[in-house]
């Protein structure tokens, strides 16, 4: 339940009437997160929060990969953009430790905006300089993440290729006799194997799949030490199990031994899913699957297979 004082102690609300502050102190939420637990999803339904305490982190998925965009410390407010624009949350905001947040839903924050200009005005300034900051980020050029060199029956190379594009990382494929190699070599001694080259330039030859995962970011280990749901297997069957996991609250980790979309990723075309009348490569199938179970908090850990499951309590 939240006070008065705890109301008062956030800058945007201190200058509020008594009443006002009683107000929102009665009814706006006030959630308490564990660290790793998320008070808004990407894409979730506009709201007004203000962090009271703990530490809050920014995050959006790029190109595959999570990358933070900042942090919320006690007092300062996030929605803004969202209540701006009238639309989903462009990121995801996550309890970094022990936090509590509290949250306005849209109408109620429409009712206070409607009493006091001065959050209204506060509101919409935050939301103008912080759009700008959004805006050179996704203005940012996007450079394939990897450059892959490698021959075409080469199955280590292609291992990598389908791992990359499984995980929906974006990559560059040369051929190693072509102009394009050789200019990727730049008078390097050619490696006679797949050779991969990340965005920083740092150069793994012949490198294993969950090498190359870790230094792109994935997810390989679970953050949390304990999970309601635990699925094996990324597949069709697994990323809905996390989505319902997952958008039920559940804390819901899955263990991929390879990448994302099971045997339903490798078909070009598939006819009888449910919803999409035209049908649906199996690609784009796995794509949104993942970003779907992603967006709803469920971990996804890929290169790690399930050896076996030991029953009862440790
Ligand atoms: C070429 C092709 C075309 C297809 N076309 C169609 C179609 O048009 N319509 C249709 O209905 N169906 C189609 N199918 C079948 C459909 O893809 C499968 O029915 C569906 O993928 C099954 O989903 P699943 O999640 O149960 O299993 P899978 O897709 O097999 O996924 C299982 C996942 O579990 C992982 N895994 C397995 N063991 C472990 C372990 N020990 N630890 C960690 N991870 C593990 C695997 O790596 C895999 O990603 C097609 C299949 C193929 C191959």
């Amino acid at each position: 339940m939240l006070t008065v004082d705890e109301v008062g102690a956030i800058p945007l609300f201190s200058g509020l009437p008594a009443g006002e502050m009683e107000r929102l102190a009665r009814t706006a939420a006030d959630l308490h997160l564990s660290a790793g637990e998320f008070a808004v999803h990407e894409g979730g339904e506009a709201a007004l929060f203000a962090v009271l305490a703990g530490k809050i982190e920014v995050v959006k998925t790029f190109d595959g990969i999570e990358r933070t965009l900042g942090w919320r410390l006690p007092g300062t407010i996030f929605g803004e953009v969202p209540i701006a624009l009238g639309s989903g949350f462009p990121g995801g905001y996550r309890a970094a430790e022990p936090s509590r947040v509290m949250r306005l839903e849209l109408q109620q924050y429409y009712s206070l905006a409607a009493v006091s200009k001065d959050v209204a005005q506060k509101v919409s300034a935050l939301a103008r300089e912080r759009m700008g900051g959004l805006q050179s980020i996704t203005a940012e050029p996007q450079q394939p993440r990897v450059t892959l060199v490698g021959h075409r029956w080469d199955t280590a190379c292609g291992e990598l290729r389908r791992f990359l594009a499984r995980n929906q990382i974006s990559f560059n494929w040369l051929l190693p006799d072509t102009a394009d190699a050789e200019a990727f070599w730049a008078g390097r001694p050619a490696f006679d194997g797949p050779v991969a080259r990340l965005a920083d330039g740092e150069i793994m030859e012949n490198p294993a799949v969950r090498d190359l995962a870790i230094r792109l970011g994935l997810q390989t280990r679970p953050r949390g030490t304990e999970y309601d749901v635990a699925i094996i297997g990324g597949g069709p069957a697994g990323l809905a199990a996390a989505v319902y996991g997952a958008s039920e609250g559940l804390r819901t980790i899955v263990v991929e031994r390879e990448a994302p979309g099971g045997q339903a990723g490798t078909s070009s075309r598939i006819e009888n899913y449910l919803g999409f009348p035209s049908g649906i490569s199996g690609d784009e199938l796995a794509s949104r699957a993942l970003q779907q179970s992603r967006r709803l908090g469920a971990e996804i850990l890929v290169t790690r297979a399930v050896a076996g499951i030991r029953y009862g309590h440790a």
